[in-house]
């Protein structure tokens, strides 16, 4: 992409009720904008980056085995009142009537619809089992919108649903959906953490959540270093209400060994064991081998994908602004001329642009040597304003290689190579740049 093409409009201020460094960097660096209070426009830099994160699980899904599909955002009350959810459900759920009177609601999430999708197409264990997921849009109506994209009323979630036909089953998949879930969120470059949360009825450790470690998190997190053990707060006073409020540096109640730690964190995804609760509620049932009408076992399985954008900056940025990670950069590098009037300076950027897209990349969801993997993503500052706003905004955006062609490194036949993430630029050699930038992204 050229720069001056590109729909980038940043800002020197943050707008004031931006409240976290997250939100007041996506604005600032031209990834969304308010419109009103929870609801936000994506530009094309947010969307980049949206778009690399719902790569990543869309190939993790799939690796499992899961097969997407696409549900309304607008569901019958009919479906909700099945499951008695119509009237527990706060006023989260936004409930609308059309021009007939009939009744809906804007999807919080889809148990509802899938469940009901399924019961009518399926009706044998023969059939069983899948797991069914999607991308869109969710809409909450939250109390208290705020951090920006991180609570959102609407926003972007993958969930997925599973359908099984035993206990058993339904456990091995969600084991499989918990290590999708581990790679996901490595891959996305997360310092993370996956900790028990409260299954509800369902007990045993069969649904966990999935922080990004962050002190602006809204959650907090209970662990122990010597045993691995990790659980949300709530989870973690159910499991030892003998312990009472916890605090940090008390003994591990499960180990009796370490130390307990407190940190906070960002949820990003969400797995869950169901059982048969949506399932018996809509009678939503398969014919087992001996002809017996069982309810599905179920299990469902959210990310945030929107908010994962948002957490991803919480951990990765300074005082110039966004630092990317490699995976989810809206453009790995930057080619920054300082003057692309100057012919020789033109010449070379046009060239190492050309040439930088070609670069492959590993693509590390494909294993050890399978894959093509993708190759880099590149913009060409051709603005013709000052070196040090292009800088600036280079710096802002956070693009992780940023490669400068100035009028003395030409004359010496080198380009600053500076990665975003280091004090200071390297000169290297004009011919050597193709191999320093593959080396930088293997
Ligand atoms: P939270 O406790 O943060 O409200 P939740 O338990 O309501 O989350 P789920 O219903 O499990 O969330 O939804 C799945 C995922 O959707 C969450 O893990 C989170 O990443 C994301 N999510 C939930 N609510 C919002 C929101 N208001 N804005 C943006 N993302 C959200
Ligand atoms: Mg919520």
């Amino acid at each position: 992409m050229k720069y001056s093409k590109a729909y980038i409009p940043t800002l020197r201020e943050a707008p004031r009720d931006a409240d976290t460094i997250s939100a007041k960097l996506m604005l600032r660096a031209g990834l969304i904008r308010k419109i009103a209070a929870g609801l936000y426009d994506w530009l094309p830099l947010g969307m980049r980056v949206l778009k690399k994160a719902e790569a990543i699980v869309r190939e993790e899904m799939n690796r499992i085995g899961c097969q997407e599909v696409w549900l309304p955002i607008v569901q019958p009350r009919e479906l909700w009142e099945e499951t008695g959810r119509w009237n527990v459900y706060g006023k989260e759920l936004l409930r609308f009537k059309d021009r007939k009177e009939t009744e809906f609601c804007f999807a919080p999430t889809a148990e509802e619809v899938i469940t009901d999708l399924v019961r009518k197409d399926v009706s044998s264990y023969r059939q069983i089992p899948f797991c069914l997921y999607q991308f869109g849009t969710k809409f909450r109506d939250e109390i208290r919108p705020r951090f920006g994209v991180m609570r959102a009323r609407e926003f972007y979630m993958k969930d997925a649903y599973s359908f099984h036909a035993n206990e058993a089953d339904a456990e091995e998949f969600y084991s499989k959906a918990f290590n999708a879930y581990m790679e996901i969120f490595k891959r996305c470059g997360f310092k993370f953490r996956a900790v028990e949360a409260d299954s509800g009825a369902i007990g045993g450790s069969f649904s966990h959540e999935f922080m990004v470690l962050a002190e602006t998190g809204e959650d907090d997190i209970v662990s122990c270093e010597a045993c691995g053990y990790g659980a949300n707060k709530e989870k973690h006073l159910k499991t030892f209400p003998e312990s009472g409020e916890v605090k940090a540096g008390e003994p591990c109640p499960k180990c009796k060994k370490g130390t307990i730690l407190i940190s906070r964190g960002i949820e990003v995804g969400h797995t869950f064991k169901l059982g048969t609760k949506y399932s018996s509620a809509m009678k939503a049932t398969f014919l087992d081998e001996k002809g017996v009408a069982q309810p599905f076992i179920m299990g469902c399985y959210g990310i945030g994908v929107s908010r994962m954008v948002a957490a991803t900056i919480e951990q990765n940025n300074d005082a110039n602004g966004i630092i990317w990670t490699k995976a989810l950069a809206p453009y790995q590098v930057a080619i920054v001329p300082t003057n692309y009037e100057d012919a020789k300076i033109r010449e070379w950027a046009d060239k190492l642009y050309a040439e930088i897209q070609k670069i492959k990349i590993p693509s590390p969801s494909m294993g050890e040597g399978q894959g093509e993997g993708d190759t880099l993503d590149v913009i060409l500052d051709d603005r013709s304003d000052r070196a040090g706003v292009k800088f600036k905004d280079a710096d802002l955006i956070g693009f992780p290689l940023r490669i400068t062609l100035g009028e003395k490194g030409m004359a010496k036949g080198v380009a600053e190579f500076k990665p975003r993430s280091a004090a200071n630029f390297q000169e290297i050699p004009l011919d050597r740049v193709l191999e320093e930038v593959s080396k930088f992204f293997s």
